[in-house]
């Protein structure tokens, strides 16, 4: 059954091939085998899954059953979840259970959804390897000595390795899409604003925005529908009206013109994957779309400009984690002042601390003007450049990533590992949707195809990497050792 996407999943569950007892029973047992190696879940609620599994039965006995009702995913632990631990893959948020759900568990499981647990992420979502958790890393289920990406590494590694059909993320700057491509599934980051952040962990609020990780870009759609929408809790969600994301996917894409960023196969992408990358373009163009080249004249500005911003907004999110309020404490305070020292030194790791510290210099006083302002000019320039760009295209198209997977620990220096995320930063500094597809392999590691829209557009990304789905079978491939 593991083997079925979350749409096939759904089909079986309509014409009673299974339920989701059945389903969530077999995900329970798979994570218990193969999870301890993958370290992907972080804490696995079975009694809780079994009891939602059993009422979606029943719901579906009564006849009033969609598409997701019974489904069985899994949540980053970034999103809170009530009475049900959320540790942000942090110590400092060890043993926190918020008292409420976040606007996107509770959508999924208004629409029926199973959780079966919480997915591993580097902590605070800062990483691109999923190293940073105080949870233990984890492997990447198809080389198990690779790292799955990050920060939304726990996520992707439980899909591809089958271990629930689908699970949530978030992405800053590619925690969505750049684990999706190193784990071989299809994963996209919505429009800033189309998916409520309520309950969602802030990291870099302006960056911020969850979304669905799956094995198919219809089966994301799915998962989507129900994840957008305005929130009255979240100011910076949108009012625009939800598209039927799944009715689009089919539509021809004859005439759909590709842009492909001349910055984008320069210096510091790796053979394989643009080979793979290239590859994939040509089967677009064979679907009938028209690729031209493009520029994006600051492309190589956008990751120093994320650094700055990011961090910035992460040191002033991160202050409410002071040992008053939230999570752990420090062991007897003499004061204050060693309440809070000891406790943020105790419960943050090196590179949440190394984050505050850039965020809090770059905001100081003396230098606001000289790194935060700056940054924010400079991502005002991006953003312009795809402004320009889609006066011309209706999609960009490149890789998601420099590189495959990685080994761990080989990444020992911060810059290299900010390096890769050089093709994601910019769709969140311009708030706009992206999409990353399998579409290939090098050195038997999985290569992802990303794909950016103008903003709302998430129906176009869906329907390109489905008809894309339709005629490759990348998507379809598993890692081996996960029977
Ligand atoms: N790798 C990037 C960072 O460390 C992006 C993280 C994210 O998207 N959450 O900030």
């Amino acid at each position: 059954m593991h083997d079925k996407t979350l749409a096939q999943q759904s089909q079986m569950l309509k014409s009673s091939q299974t339920s989701s007892v059945e389903l969530v029973n077999h995900y329970l047992e798979r994570i218990e085998r193969l999870n301890p190696d993958i370290n992907a879940y972080v804490s696995v609620n079975a009694d809780e899954a079994r009891v939602a599994a059993a009422d979606a039965d029943k719901t579906r006995a009564a006849g009033n059953a969609g598409a997701l009702t019974g489904i069985p995913i899994a949540h980053k632990d970034i999103f809170c979840t009530k009475g049900i631990t959320t540790t942000c893959g942090s110590r400092i948020l060890q043993n926190f259970k918020a008292p409420y759900d976040a606007t996107v568990v509770t959508r999924l499981a208004d629409a029926g959804v199973v959780s079966l647990g919480k997915a591993n992420m580097d902590e605070f979502a800062m990483g691109s390897s999923n190293e940073n958790s105080y949870y233990g890393p984890v492997s990447n289920p198809w080389q198990r000595d690779r790292v799955p990406g990050g920060s939304s590494g726990g996520s992707a590694a439980l899909v591809a390795a089958r271990l629930a059909a689908a699970a949530t993320g978030t992405d800053t700057g590619g925690s969505i899409r750049q684990p999706a491509a190193f784990c071989g599934i299809t994963g996209i980051k919505p429009t800033y604003g189309r998916v409520s952040r309520y309950g969602m962990i802030a990291f870099a609020s302006s960056l911020d925005q969850g979304g669905p990780m799956a094995q198919t870009a219809e089966d994301c759609a799915l998962l989507l529908q129900a994840m957008s929408g305005h929130d009255v809790r979240d100011s910076t969600s949108s009012t625009l009206d939800v598209p039927d994301f799944s009715a689009s996917l089919d539509r021809d894409l004859k005439g759909l013109r590709v842009g492909v960023p001349t910055e984008y196969f320069a210096d510091g992408l790796d053979d394989g994957v643009a080979v793979a990358v290239q590859a994939a373009l040509a089967e677009l163009e064979k679907a009938g779309a028209i690729l031209k080249e493009i520029s994006l004249p600051n492309q190589q500005h956008c990751i120093p400009a994320y650094y700055v911003i990011a961090p910035a907004e992460a040191s002033s999110n991160l202050s409410r984690f002071d040992g008053v309020r939230f999570g752990y404490r420090c062991e007897n305070p003499q004061d204050l002042e060693d309440l809070y020292t000891r406790t943020r030194g105790e419960g943050f790791g090196d590179e949440v601390k190394r984050r505050i510290l850039i965020g809090a210099y770059a905001l100081s006083a003396g230098y606001y003007d000289a790194y935060y302002k700056k940054a924010q000019q400079v991502r005002q320039l991006v953003s312009n450049d795809f402004t320009e760009a889609f006066k011309e295209v209706d999609v960009i198209a490149g890789p998601t990533t420099p590189t495959v997977a990685f080994k761990s620990g080989e990444k020992t220096d911060p810059i290299s590992m900010y390096l890769n995320d050089l093709f994601t930063v910019s769709a969140n500094l311009s708030g706009l949707p992206g999409l990353s597809a399998p579409c290939g392999f090098s050195d038997g590691l999985p290569v992802g195809l990303q794909l950016v829209a103008p903003v709302f557009e998430e129906a176009r990304l869906l329907n390109i990497a489905h008809r894309y789905q339709q005629i490759t079978d990348w998507h379809a491939q598993s890692p081996a050792g996960t029977d």
